[in-house]
Protein backbone atom coordinates (compact mmCIF):
# COMPACT_ATOMS: atom_id res chain seq x y z
CA UNK A 1 0.00 0.00 0.00
CA UNK A 2 1.45 3.45 -0.68
CA UNK A 3 -0.01 6.10 0.82
CA UNK A 4 2.20 8.70 -0.37
CA UNK A 5 1.04 12.17 -1.64
CA UNK A 6 1.88 13.15 -4.76
CA UNK A 7 3.61 16.48 -5.49
CA UNK A 8 0.35 17.86 -6.78
CA UNK A 9 -1.57 16.99 -3.87
CA UNK A 10 1.35 18.46 -1.90
CA UNK A 11 1.64 21.65 -3.45
CA UNK A 12 -2.34 22.02 -3.04
CA UNK A 13 -1.65 21.64 0.78
CA UNK A 14 1.12 23.79 0.96
CA UNK A 15 -0.92 26.18 -0.90
CA UNK A 16 -4.03 25.79 1.63
CA UNK A 17 -1.81 26.56 4.28
CA UNK A 18 -0.29 29.34 3.14
CA UNK A 19 -3.69 31.13 2.55
CA UNK A 20 -4.63 29.89 6.33
CA UNK A 21 -2.09 31.34 7.88
CA UNK A 22 -2.84 34.19 5.79
CA UNK A 23 -6.18 34.93 6.17
CA UNK A 24 -7.02 32.48 9.16
CA UNK A 25 -4.78 32.60 11.57
CA UNK A 26 -5.56 36.12 12.92
CA UNK A 27 -9.25 36.00 15.02
CA UNK A 28 -8.51 31.65 15.36
CA UNK A 29 -8.90 31.97 19.20
CA UNK A 30 -12.08 34.92 18.91
CA UNK A 31 -13.76 32.58 16.68
CA UNK A 32 -13.28 29.25 18.65
CA UNK A 33 -15.04 31.19 21.02
CA UNK A 34 -18.16 32.55 19.23
CA UNK A 35 -21.58 30.55 18.84
CA UNK A 36 -22.02 32.23 15.83
CA UNK A 37 -21.33 30.60 12.20
CA UNK A 38 -18.54 32.65 10.68
CA UNK A 39 -20.25 33.17 7.52
CA UNK A 40 -17.46 35.93 6.25
CA UNK A 41 -15.28 32.96 6.46
CA UNK A 42 -17.34 30.56 4.75
CA UNK A 43 -17.64 33.16 1.64
CA UNK A 44 -13.64 33.56 1.47
CA UNK A 45 -13.18 29.87 1.87
CA UNK A 46 -15.56 29.35 -1.07
CA UNK A 47 -13.94 31.69 -3.08
CA UNK A 48 -10.64 30.38 -2.66
CA UNK A 49 -12.18 27.00 -4.18
CA UNK A 50 -12.28 25.06 -0.63
CA UNK A 51 -15.68 24.10 -0.58
CA UNK A 52 -17.22 21.42 -2.44
CA UNK A 53 -14.22 20.05 -3.76
CA UNK A 54 -15.20 16.71 -4.08
CA UNK A 55 -18.66 17.88 -5.58
CA UNK A 56 -18.84 17.00 -9.35
CA UNK A 57 -18.71 20.29 -12.17
CA UNK A 58 -21.71 20.15 -13.23
CA UNK A 59 -22.98 20.35 -9.93
CA UNK A 60 -20.92 23.28 -9.23
CA UNK A 61 -17.92 21.76 -7.07
CA UNK A 62 -14.30 21.39 -8.14
CA UNK A 63 -14.96 17.36 -8.99
CA UNK A 64 -11.45 16.49 -7.09
CA UNK A 65 -11.25 13.27 -4.95
CA UNK A 66 -11.77 12.90 -1.37
CA UNK A 67 -7.82 12.72 -0.21
CA UNK A 68 -7.79 16.84 -1.84
CA UNK A 69 -11.32 17.91 0.55
CA UNK A 70 -9.03 15.88 3.51
CA UNK A 71 -5.79 17.51 2.78
CA UNK A 72 -8.03 21.20 2.58
CA UNK A 73 -9.51 20.83 6.20
CA UNK A 74 -6.56 19.62 8.00
CA UNK A 75 -4.50 22.60 6.93
CA UNK A 76 -7.30 24.34 7.47
CA UNK A 77 -7.94 23.16 11.07
CA UNK A 78 -3.98 23.00 11.59
CA UNK A 79 -4.36 26.82 11.85
CA UNK A 80 -7.77 27.74 12.69
CA UNK A 81 -10.26 24.88 14.00
CA UNK A 82 -13.51 26.50 14.05
CA UNK A 83 -12.86 27.41 10.20
CA UNK A 84 -12.37 23.83 9.72
CA UNK A 85 -16.17 22.97 10.33
CA UNK A 86 -16.78 25.51 7.27
CA UNK A 87 -15.12 22.97 5.11
CA UNK A 88 -16.91 19.91 6.98
CA UNK A 89 -19.81 21.40 5.98
CA UNK A 90 -18.93 22.49 2.31
CA UNK A 91 -17.34 19.22 1.36
CA UNK A 92 -18.23 16.21 3.75
CA UNK A 93 -21.20 16.73 5.69
CA UNK A 94 -25.24 16.08 4.37
CA UNK A 95 -24.09 18.49 1.53
CA UNK A 96 -22.37 15.28 0.11
CA UNK A 97 -25.71 12.65 0.29
CA UNK A 98 -27.85 15.46 -1.05
CA UNK A 99 -25.27 15.70 -4.29
CA UNK A 100 -24.97 12.34 -4.70
CA UNK A 101 -28.77 11.84 -4.33
CA UNK A 102 -30.32 14.76 -4.65
CA UNK A 103 -32.51 15.72 -8.03
CA UNK A 104 -30.36 17.63 -10.81
CA UNK A 105 -33.89 20.55 -10.10
CA UNK A 106 -33.37 20.38 -6.31
CA UNK A 107 -29.41 20.35 -6.36
CA UNK A 108 -29.46 23.47 -8.91
CA UNK A 109 -31.68 25.35 -6.60
CA UNK A 110 -29.69 25.02 -3.27
CA UNK A 111 -26.43 24.07 -4.15
CA UNK A 112 -25.26 27.38 -5.27
CA UNK A 113 -25.89 28.69 -2.25
CA UNK A 114 -24.66 26.07 -0.31
CA UNK A 115 -21.20 25.96 -1.89
CA UNK A 116 -20.99 29.83 -1.91
CA UNK A 117 -20.88 29.73 1.95
CA UNK A 118 -24.15 31.51 1.65
CA UNK A 119 -26.39 28.88 3.40
CA UNK A 120 -25.95 26.14 5.48
CA UNK A 121 -27.32 22.44 5.50
CA UNK A 122 -28.09 20.85 8.43
CA UNK A 123 -28.44 16.43 8.99
CA UNK A 124 -31.67 15.32 10.61
CA UNK A 125 -30.86 11.85 12.07
CA UNK A 126 -31.15 11.34 15.32
CA UNK A 127 -33.85 11.17 17.56
CA UNK A 128 -34.64 11.28 20.96
CA UNK A 129 -35.34 7.72 21.17
CA UNK A 130 -33.37 6.60 18.10
CA UNK A 131 -29.25 7.38 18.48
CA UNK A 132 -26.65 4.33 17.85
CA UNK A 133 -29.81 3.01 17.20
CA UNK A 134 -30.42 4.78 14.42
CA UNK A 135 -32.91 2.58 12.55
CA UNK A 136 -35.31 3.53 15.23
CA UNK A 137 -35.98 6.33 13.76
CA UNK A 138 -39.33 7.43 13.85
CA UNK A 139 -40.07 10.49 12.20
CA UNK A 140 -42.55 9.64 9.72
CA UNK A 141 -43.24 10.57 6.00
CA UNK A 142 -46.86 9.49 4.58
CA UNK A 143 -46.98 10.23 1.11
CA UNK A 144 -50.52 11.34 -0.81
CA UNK A 145 -51.29 12.87 -3.59
CA UNK A 146 -49.74 15.98 -3.18
CA UNK A 147 -46.40 14.95 -1.60
CA UNK A 148 -44.98 13.80 1.96
CA UNK A 149 -46.73 14.62 5.27
CA UNK A 150 -43.82 14.40 8.16
CA UNK A 151 -44.64 13.94 11.36
CA UNK A 152 -41.79 13.76 14.25
CA UNK A 153 -38.75 15.25 15.84
CA UNK A 154 -34.82 14.90 15.25
CA UNK A 155 -32.54 15.88 18.19
CA UNK A 156 -28.18 17.17 17.99
CA UNK A 157 -28.18 18.29 14.14
CA UNK A 158 -24.98 20.34 13.64
CA UNK A 159 -26.18 23.74 11.97
CA UNK A 160 -29.33 23.21 12.98
CA UNK A 161 -29.85 26.70 14.29
CA UNK A 162 -28.88 28.35 11.34
CA UNK A 163 -29.29 25.63 8.51
CA UNK A 164 -31.67 26.93 5.38
CA UNK A 165 -32.34 23.17 4.48
CA UNK A 166 -32.03 20.04 6.30
CA UNK A 167 -31.79 16.39 5.05
CA UNK A 168 -33.74 14.60 7.24
CA UNK A 169 -34.16 10.36 7.57
CA UNK A 170 -37.60 9.58 7.77
CA UNK A 171 -39.87 6.21 7.89
CA UNK A 172 -42.02 5.99 4.77
CA UNK A 173 -42.63 2.11 6.27
CA UNK A 174 -42.02 -0.57 8.65
CA UNK A 175 -38.25 -1.82 8.94
CA UNK A 176 -34.83 -0.52 7.67
CA UNK A 177 -36.24 -1.06 4.09
CA UNK A 178 -38.67 1.61 5.14
CA UNK A 179 -35.88 4.18 5.98
CA UNK A 180 -34.93 7.13 3.17
CA UNK A 181 -34.73 10.97 3.12
CA UNK A 182 -36.15 13.84 2.36
CA UNK A 183 -34.99 17.63 1.49
CA UNK A 184 -37.01 20.16 3.99
CA UNK A 185 -37.28 23.80 4.12
CA UNK A 186 -36.76 25.91 6.71
CA UNK A 187 -39.92 27.89 6.14
CA UNK A 188 -42.05 24.91 5.30
CA UNK A 189 -45.37 24.78 7.31
CA UNK A 190 -45.68 22.62 9.65
CA UNK A 191 -42.14 22.42 10.36
CA UNK A 192 -40.35 24.01 13.69
CA UNK A 193 -36.70 24.68 14.74
CA UNK A 194 -37.05 24.58 18.69
CA UNK A 195 -35.08 26.49 21.43
CA UNK A 196 -31.33 26.02 20.77
CA UNK A 197 -29.29 23.84 23.58
CA UNK A 198 -25.07 23.69 23.78
CA UNK A 199 -22.95 20.96 23.50
CA UNK A 200 -19.47 21.21 25.70
CA UNK A 201 -17.80 22.96 22.84
CA UNK A 202 -20.60 25.58 22.95
CA UNK A 203 -21.92 24.72 19.52
CA UNK A 204 -25.65 25.50 19.53
CA UNK A 205 -28.28 22.51 18.10
CA UNK A 206 -31.99 23.03 17.93
CA UNK A 207 -34.36 20.46 18.09
CA UNK A 208 -36.67 20.12 15.32
CA UNK A 209 -40.32 19.28 15.10
CA UNK A 210 -42.26 18.07 12.43
CA UNK A 211 -45.90 18.38 13.02
CA UNK A 212 -47.96 17.60 9.99
CA UNK A 213 -45.25 19.50 7.87
CA UNK A 214 -46.04 18.90 4.11
CA UNK A 215 -43.22 18.53 2.20
CA UNK A 216 -43.29 18.54 -1.83
CA UNK A 217 -42.49 15.39 -3.57
CA UNK A 218 -39.59 16.64 -5.68
CA UNK A 219 -37.30 17.70 -1.92
CA UNK A 220 -37.54 13.60 -1.85
CA UNK A 221 -33.22 12.76 -1.72
CA UNK A 222 -33.70 8.34 -1.32
CA UNK A 223 -37.45 7.02 -1.44
CA UNK A 224 -37.82 3.51 0.66
CA UNK A 225 -34.66 1.53 0.64
CA UNK A 226 -32.48 3.92 0.82
CA UNK A 227 -30.67 3.47 4.14
CA UNK A 228 -27.58 1.63 3.10
CA UNK A 229 -26.91 4.28 0.33
CA UNK A 230 -27.44 6.87 2.97
CA UNK A 231 -25.27 5.38 5.32
CA UNK A 232 -23.10 4.88 2.47
CA UNK A 233 -22.63 8.56 1.80
CA UNK A 234 -22.16 9.11 5.47
CA UNK A 235 -18.78 7.67 5.44
CA UNK A 236 -18.15 11.00 3.63
CA UNK A 237 -19.13 12.52 6.48
CA UNK A 238 -17.04 10.12 8.56
CA UNK A 239 -13.72 10.83 7.53
CA UNK A 240 -14.23 14.55 7.31
CA UNK A 241 -14.90 13.68 11.42
CA UNK A 242 -12.05 11.82 11.56
CA UNK A 243 -9.83 14.58 9.59
CA UNK A 244 -10.91 17.31 11.55
CA UNK A 245 -10.55 15.20 15.02
CA UNK A 246 -6.51 14.10 13.92
CA UNK A 247 -5.78 17.74 12.71
CA UNK A 248 -7.80 19.91 15.46
CA UNK A 249 -5.43 16.99 17.91
CA UNK A 250 -2.64 17.63 16.46
CA UNK A 251 -2.99 21.76 16.74
CA UNK A 252 -2.68 21.27 20.48
CA UNK A 253 -0.26 19.14 20.07
CA UNK A 254 1.80 21.84 18.30
CA UNK A 255 0.75 24.72 20.59
CA UNK A 256 1.78 22.34 23.77
CA UNK A 257 5.35 21.24 21.55
CA UNK A 258 5.82 24.93 20.99
CA UNK A 259 5.03 26.05 25.09
CA UNK A 260 7.09 22.48 26.00
CA UNK A 261 9.97 24.77 24.24
CA UNK A 262 9.38 28.12 25.82
CA UNK A 263 7.97 27.02 28.89
CA UNK A 264 10.77 27.28 32.18
CA UNK A 265 10.25 25.29 35.10
CA UNK A 266 13.08 24.35 37.99
CA UNK A 267 15.65 26.39 35.25
CA UNK A 268 15.34 24.53 32.62
CA UNK A 269 12.46 24.02 29.39
CA UNK A 270 9.83 21.97 30.17
CA UNK A 271 10.93 19.66 26.66
CA UNK A 272 14.05 18.94 28.79
CA UNK A 273 12.23 16.63 31.51
CA UNK A 274 11.60 12.98 30.34
CA UNK A 275 8.29 12.80 31.28
CA UNK A 276 7.37 15.05 29.30
CA UNK A 277 9.03 13.79 26.36
CA UNK A 278 7.47 10.42 26.79
CA UNK A 279 4.19 12.00 26.47
CA UNK A 280 5.34 13.68 23.38
CA UNK A 281 6.74 10.36 22.04
CA UNK A 282 3.48 8.89 22.76
CA UNK A 283 1.01 11.41 21.06
CA UNK A 284 3.55 11.27 17.78
CA UNK A 285 2.72 7.60 17.74
CA UNK A 286 -0.84 8.08 18.10
CA UNK A 287 -1.04 11.40 15.09
CA UNK A 288 1.13 9.17 12.62
CA UNK A 289 -0.73 5.54 13.17
CA UNK A 290 -4.13 7.94 12.21
CA UNK A 291 -2.83 9.88 9.46
CA UNK A 292 -1.93 6.94 7.81
CA UNK A 293 -5.00 5.17 8.40
CA UNK A 294 -7.27 8.60 7.30
CA UNK A 295 -5.35 8.97 4.34
CA UNK A 296 -5.78 5.26 3.37
CA UNK A 297 -9.34 5.46 3.55
CA UNK A 298 -9.49 8.48 1.59
CA UNK A 299 -7.00 7.76 -1.11
CA UNK A 300 -9.02 4.30 -1.58
CA UNK A 301 -12.06 5.90 -1.97
CA UNK A 302 -10.40 8.44 -5.24
CA UNK A 303 -13.40 10.05 -6.65
CA UNK A 304 -15.90 7.80 -4.96
CA UNK A 305 -17.27 7.16 -1.41
CA UNK A 306 -14.69 5.17 1.17
CA UNK A 307 -15.15 1.83 2.03
CA UNK A 308 -17.08 0.96 5.49
CA UNK A 309 -14.16 -0.71 7.04
CA UNK A 310 -11.56 2.12 6.15
CA UNK A 311 -13.58 4.37 7.35
CA UNK A 312 -14.58 2.51 10.34
CA UNK A 313 -10.64 2.05 11.16
CA UNK A 314 -9.50 5.07 10.54
CA UNK A 315 -12.96 7.56 12.48
CA UNK A 316 -12.20 5.39 15.77
CA UNK A 317 -8.18 5.61 15.62
CA UNK A 318 -8.59 9.36 14.73
CA UNK A 319 -11.19 10.30 17.05
CA UNK A 320 -9.12 8.26 19.88
CA UNK A 321 -5.76 9.77 18.70
CA UNK A 322 -7.25 13.65 18.39
CA UNK A 323 -8.65 13.70 22.28
CA UNK A 324 -6.22 12.06 24.16
CA UNK A 325 -3.59 14.15 22.27
CA UNK A 326 -5.47 17.42 22.52
CA UNK A 327 -6.07 16.33 26.50
CA UNK A 328 -2.50 15.39 26.63
CA UNK A 329 -1.60 18.78 25.29
CA UNK A 330 -4.01 20.34 28.03
CA UNK A 331 -1.99 18.79 30.42
CA UNK A 332 1.25 19.40 29.78
CA UNK A 333 0.52 23.60 28.93
CA UNK A 334 -0.68 23.20 32.68
CA UNK A 335 -3.30 26.39 33.87
CA UNK A 336 -2.34 28.05 30.13
CA UNK A 337 -3.25 25.06 28.64
CA UNK A 338 -6.77 24.96 30.67
CA UNK A 339 -7.30 28.58 30.19
CA UNK A 340 -9.47 30.28 26.99
CA UNK A 341 -6.12 32.23 26.26
CA UNK A 342 -5.02 29.56 24.39
CA UNK A 343 -6.85 27.27 21.66
CA UNK A 344 -5.58 23.98 23.49
CA UNK A 345 -8.93 23.83 25.77
CA UNK A 346 -11.24 24.56 22.59
CA UNK A 347 -9.59 21.11 20.65
CA UNK A 348 -10.10 19.47 23.53
CA UNK A 349 -13.65 19.90 24.03
CA UNK A 350 -14.05 19.85 20.38
CA UNK A 351 -11.96 16.53 19.69
CA UNK A 352 -14.37 15.25 22.50
CA UNK A 353 -17.41 15.58 20.32
CA UNK A 354 -16.84 13.75 17.41
CA UNK A 355 -15.93 10.28 19.66
CA UNK A 356 -20.03 10.21 19.76
CA UNK A 357 -21.05 12.50 16.81
CA UNK A 358 -21.09 10.44 13.54
CA UNK A 359 -21.28 7.02 15.49
CA UNK A 360 -19.77 6.95 18.47
CA UNK A 361 -16.87 4.67 19.82
CA UNK A 362 -18.42 1.44 20.88
CA UNK A 363 -20.75 1.28 17.71
CA UNK A 364 -17.53 1.73 15.48
CA UNK A 365 -15.83 -1.13 17.32
CA UNK A 366 -18.94 -3.13 17.07
CA UNK A 367 -19.31 -2.48 13.75
CA UNK A 368 -15.29 -3.48 13.51
CA UNK A 369 -16.05 -6.79 15.28
CA UNK A 370 -18.92 -7.46 12.43
CA UNK A 371 -15.89 -7.23 10.01
CA UNK A 372 -13.29 -9.56 11.97
CA UNK A 373 -15.60 -12.00 12.59
CA UNK A 374 -17.64 -11.71 8.84
CA UNK A 375 -21.75 -12.28 10.55
CA UNK A 376 -24.00 -9.27 12.03
CA UNK A 377 -23.96 -9.17 15.51
CA UNK A 378 -27.34 -7.79 16.11
CA UNK A 379 -27.49 -5.25 18.83
CA UNK A 380 -31.02 -5.63 20.29
CA UNK A 381 -32.84 -7.20 22.85
CA UNK A 382 -33.72 -10.87 21.93
CA UNK A 383 -37.30 -10.66 22.67
CA UNK A 384 -38.17 -7.78 20.85
CA UNK A 385 -36.29 -8.94 17.57
CA UNK A 386 -35.17 -6.87 14.87
CA UNK A 387 -37.50 -4.00 13.75
C1 LIG B 1 -20.93 17.18 18.40
C2 LIG B 1 -22.09 16.36 17.91
C3 LIG B 1 -22.63 16.62 16.66
C4 LIG B 1 -23.71 15.88 16.20
N1 LIG B 1 -24.26 16.18 14.98
C5 LIG B 1 -25.37 15.52 14.57
C6 LIG B 1 -26.01 15.88 13.33
O1 LIG B 1 -25.56 16.76 12.61
N2 LIG B 1 -27.16 15.24 12.99
C7 LIG B 1 -27.69 14.25 13.75
O2 LIG B 1 -28.71 13.69 13.38
N3 LIG B 1 -27.09 13.87 14.92
C8 LIG B 1 -25.96 14.49 15.35
N4 LIG B 1 -25.36 14.13 16.53
C9 LIG B 1 -25.94 13.07 17.31
C10 LIG B 1 -25.10 11.79 17.28
O3 LIG B 1 -25.22 11.19 16.01
C11 LIG B 1 -25.58 10.89 18.42
O4 LIG B 1 -25.29 11.57 19.63
C12 LIG B 1 -24.91 9.53 18.40
O5 LIG B 1 -25.32 8.77 17.30
C13 LIG B 1 -25.19 8.75 19.67
O6 LIG B 1 -26.56 8.73 19.95
P1 LIG B 1 -27.07 9.15 21.41
O7 LIG B 1 -26.46 10.43 21.78
O8 LIG B 1 -28.54 9.03 21.41
O9 LIG B 1 -26.42 8.08 22.41
P2 LIG B 1 -26.98 6.60 22.66
O10 LIG B 1 -27.20 5.90 21.39
O11 LIG B 1 -28.10 6.66 23.64
O12 LIG B 1 -25.72 5.94 23.37
C14 LIG B 1 -25.35 6.19 24.73
C15 LIG B 1 -24.08 5.40 25.02
O13 LIG B 1 -24.34 4.00 24.87
C16 LIG B 1 -23.44 3.44 23.93
N5 LIG B 1 -24.13 2.40 23.17
C17 LIG B 1 -25.34 2.46 22.56
N6 LIG B 1 -25.59 1.32 21.93
C18 LIG B 1 -24.52 0.51 22.13
C19 LIG B 1 -24.16 -0.81 21.72
N7 LIG B 1 -24.99 -1.54 20.96
N8 LIG B 1 -22.97 -1.31 22.10
C20 LIG B 1 -22.12 -0.57 22.87
N9 LIG B 1 -22.39 0.67 23.30
C21 LIG B 1 -23.58 1.21 22.92
C22 LIG B 1 -23.02 4.60 23.04
O14 LIG B 1 -21.79 4.35 22.40
C23 LIG B 1 -22.94 5.73 24.05
O15 LIG B 1 -21.71 5.70 24.70
C24 LIG B 1 -24.26 14.85 17.00
C25 LIG B 1 -23.70 14.58 18.26
C26 LIG B 1 -22.64 15.32 18.72
C27 LIG B 1 -22.06 15.01 20.06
Amino acid sequence: MDFGLTDEQLLFADSVRRFALDQLQEGALERAHSNEFPWTIARLLSEQGLMGITISEPDGGLGGTLIDAVLAIEQVALVCPKSADILQAGNFGPIRTFAEYGSPQLKAKWLPDVLGGRKLISLGMSEPDAGSAVTDLRTTAREDADGYVVNGQKVFGTHSRDAAIFLVYVRFGPGIDGIGSILVERDTPGFTVGQPAAFMSDEEWCPLFFENCRVSKTNLILGPGGFKRQIAAFNAERIGNAARSLAVGRHAYNLARQYAIDRQQFGRPLCEFQGLQWKFADMAVKLEAGQLLLYRAAVGADKGLPSAFDTTVAKLACNQAGFEVANESVQIMGGTGYSKESLAEYCMRRTRGWMIAGGTIEMMKNRLAEHIFDRRFSQRAPSKGRQ
